[in-house]
């Protein structure tokens, strides 16, 4: 076995392969870039490298300086992890030239379905379903449009050198077509270098079922069963479960030998997924080969009892497969759901930011947390948003999904807008409980997952009024200003906190808190019991009688005698209360009470993210409809498209295509027709 290995990767995945890599007794090489030297990867190996500039490009793909920094550790092997290099034939070549082991599959079978369009010629010639569609080498635009009329819309555009969902658009219309491509080939050439492209029927509502296999040096090949990923946001997935709901064992053994041809078609070695579009009617159709690790392996691990990347470094080693296809097993369930720096209320859009506060829910034998970030790290433009992969098991799917949410509930970040809500609310909703899944799921019940929380979040400002309370009867209590110490007599009362306090009747009190940019008036009584102090709160009509204790972060909340625990994490001027099923950031009014700017943000004029400018659709002074698609902007090698607010002209950009903007710039000025 290899006595050093290098981890070619970042964040998580580097995180998990060091993990197994110390269990096995392998030591381990990490590579950072300038904004990962204090990375938890870099701080988990033995030894760090750096290797450039924190874009990817002048570092984590610069695959001169990885293969440099093997030789300079004498690490035998590198493991390139998902993403970067992982499906990188030339990097794969580099290693074998300089006598490095590529932890993966040979050179030949990363090039067999480098091209999701020669994979698709491949797979055809060894009797693997495919979606209809084209895949030529023509790519000339009037024969990739004939090509979808004559297939009849919807179809989808894909890049054929694509991953992750990028370089990807569905057209409805024959109308659409045009701008779609040139959205769809602009994507791709800006994140894979190369913009051919395929079409294929788009299917309405399939599921996305992929297997997992493993092949070893002496043409050992098993499948580890199915992982559902029907769960997607962008094409990309959000919660994979495995096994999938519903697949009877005829049709897991079907699709698994169809991804072992696959496998075998181009010579495998290692760990492969076979990815297939399954139809409601059980037909199932070859989508692409991912030559690598997949981000969703740790399902399969929980249902197996196997660690992949063990298989991994023992298959690279040149052993036979740990197990026949016979001892593996199904064992319960499990979800994976990814927790990203994104709005889920804003198109999913990646955000950034630092992350203030991070507490993970505890891992058992039931509970994993796969993550690669600290409380104070700071996620970046640089790279992808994902923070953590919460992993969950249980006998079976549910169970396992009371742990997903509970887990869900328990997970808590500040410093960034996150995904942990929507997750919490998709996880419990009906539909998924149901098992109802197709890749369509979030569009389809968006009603039931997006639901109107504004009601509930207002009923958590007691709980908000509750915290302030208590804060400041603590640093009242701590006495540390003159002013504060003149009143210690009277330590809780409200005329010690700040002057967003505002008598309304003899001690009753205004608090005011901000909400969503909304101030909400809440009136406060305080009563004295013995030592424990007690609050009268009215809100909306309602009152409640509250008490607390807060110790540091936690906060035991009694309401009318109902106790419940919350977490809180200030930032600068807010704070977030997390219960058992919310996250919400308040903020306490400023003095002029009620005079909160009520600035209309949603004019799409904004920069939504920070990114940079890749096109300007419209010339300055030309009129525009309300809708018309004015300039496009990419951030984490996503685009998004700003669309004029009414009808009108663009008077001037104020940024020019390559330039960089930051999240909320002002990107034109708009002038609306009468
Ligand atoms: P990527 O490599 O970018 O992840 P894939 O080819 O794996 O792209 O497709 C990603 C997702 O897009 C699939 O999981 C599925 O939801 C959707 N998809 C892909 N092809 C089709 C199709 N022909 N019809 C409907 N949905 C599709």
């Amino acid at each position: 076995m290899f006595e050093k290995i290098l981890i070619a990767n970042r964040g998580e995945i580097a995180c998990r392969i060091i993990r197994t890599a110390r269990k096995m007794g392998i030591r381990t090489v990490a590579v950072y870039s300038d904004a990962d030297r204090d990375a938890l990867h870099v701080a988990m190996a033995d030894e760090a490298i750096h290797i450039g500039a924190a874009p990817s490009r002048d570092s984590y793909l610069q695959f001169d300086k990885v293969i440099n920094a093997a030789l300079k550790t004498g690490a035998q092997a590198i493991h390139p992890g998902y993403g970067f290099l992982s499906e990188n034939a030339a990097f794969c070549g580099a290693c074998k030239k300089n006598n490095i082991t590529f932890i993966g599959p040979p050179i030949g079978a990363i090039e067999a379905m480098g091209s999701k369009s020669a994979a698709k010629t491949i797979m055809e010639a060894a009797g693997v379903p495919l979606v209809p569609g084209y895949h030529g080498a023509d790519q000339d635009s009037d024969i990739l449009r004939r090509a979808s009329d004559e297939m009849g819309y919807p179809v989808l555009l894909k890049a054929a050198a694509g991953g992750g969902g990028k370089g990807m658009r569905q057209v409805w219309s024959a109308a659409e077509f045009d701008e779609a491509l040139a959205a769809a080939k602009r994507e791709s050439m800006n994140a894979f270098g190369d913009d051919t492209m395929l079409v294929e029927k788009y299917l309405t509502q399939p599921r996305h079922v992929e297997i997992q296999v493993f092949c070893d040096q002496h043409k050992n090949a098993v499948y580890l069963f199915e992982r559902d990923c029907s769960v997607q946001r962008r094409h990309q997935k959000v919660i994979e479960e495995a096994p999938a709901p519903g697949m009877t064992p005829a049709l897991r053994e079907a699709m698994g030998q169809a991804a072992i041809q696959a496998a075998q078609a181009i010579e495998y070695e290692g760990a492969g997924t076979v990815e297939f579009l399954l139809d409601s009617d059980g037909s199932f159709y070859f989508m692409e080969m991912n030559t690598r690790l997949q981000v969703e392996h740790p399902v399969t691990e929980m249902i197996t009892g196997q660690d992949l990347v063990e298989w991994q470094l023992r298959v690279a080693d040149g052993e036979p497969l740990p197990l026949e296809q016979s001892q593996l097993t199904i064992s319960g369930h499990a979800f994976e759901a990814r927790i990203y720096a994104e709005d889920p209320d804003n198109d999913f859009l990646p955000v950034t930011g630092t992350l203030s506060f991070v507490q993970t829910p505890e891992a058992s034998a039931h509970v994993r947390v796969d993550t690669g970030v600290r409380q104070g790290d700071e996620v970046s433009v640089f790279y992808d948003p994902m923070i953590a992969k919460l992993i969950v098991w249980d006998e079976d799917r549910g169970r396992a999904l009371g742990r997903l949410s509970r887990a869900l509930s328990e997970y808590r970040i500040s410093g960034t807008t996150t995904n942990i809500d929507f997750l919490y609310n998709l996880a419990t909703c009906q539909p998924f409980r149901e098992a109802d899944l197709d890749t369509g799921f979030i569009e389809k019940h968006h009603a039931a997952i997006f639901h109107d929380t504004a009601r509930d979040r207002e009923s958590d400002l007691p709980l908000a009024a509750l915290y302030l309370l208590l804060r400041q009867s603590q640093k009242v209590g701590a006495g540390s200003s003159p002013a504060v110490e003149s009143s210690r007599r009277d330590v809780n009362s409200p005329w010690n906190l700040n002057n967003a306090w505002r008598s309304v009747e003899d001690n009753i009190h205004t608090l005011g808190i901000v909400l969503h940019e909304t101030v909400y008036p809440l009136e406060v009584e305080q009563k004295q019991f013995g030592t424990a102090t007690r609050y009268i709160i009215h809100h909306g009509g309602n009152t409640v009688t509250a008490q607390g204790v807060l110790e540091g972060n936690a906060l035991r909340a009694e309401f009318d005698g109902y106790q419940f625990n919350a977490t809180v994490a200030e930032h600068n001027d807010s704070f977030t209360l997390y219960t058992a099923d919310s996250a919400l950031t308040f903020k306490q009014a400023s003095p002029d009470l009620g005079d909160t700017d009520h600035h209309d943000t949603a004019g799409g004029l904004l920069a939504p993210m920070n990114g940079t400018m890749v096109a300007l659709l419209v010339a300055p002074g030309a009129s525009v409809q309300k809708g018309d698609a004015l300039l496009v902007m990419e951030a984490m090698k996503m685009e998004h498209t700003i669309r004029a607010p009414r009808d009108g002209h663009v008077v001037s950009f104020y940024y020019q295509a390559g330039e960089l903007v930051d999240g909320g710039a002002e990107l034109l000025e708009f002038s609306a027709s009468e």
